[in-house]
């Protein structure tokens, strides 16, 4: 098992290229934020901004 960091531009080749809220595309070459949802198979959500992210958490914490 391999441990990862997401918190620079080392993302794997399938991850998302556009915002899972808004569905704006994401610049892959700036830092953005991503979210690992391990009950979905460490599925990768990323994000266009931390607003986003945000909403996106209270959206699915219900
Ligand atoms: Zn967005």
């Amino acid at each position: 098992m391999a441990r990862e960091s997401f918190e620079k531009t080392t993302l794997p080749a399938d991850s998302p290229r556009l915002c899972t809220t808004c569905g704006t595309p994401i610049d892959t070459t700036e830092w953005y934020p991503v979210t690992t949802v391990p009950e979905e198979g460490h599925r990768i959500y990323a994000f266009c901004g931390e607003v986003c992210r945000e909403r996106w958490r209270r959206e699915t914490d219900s």
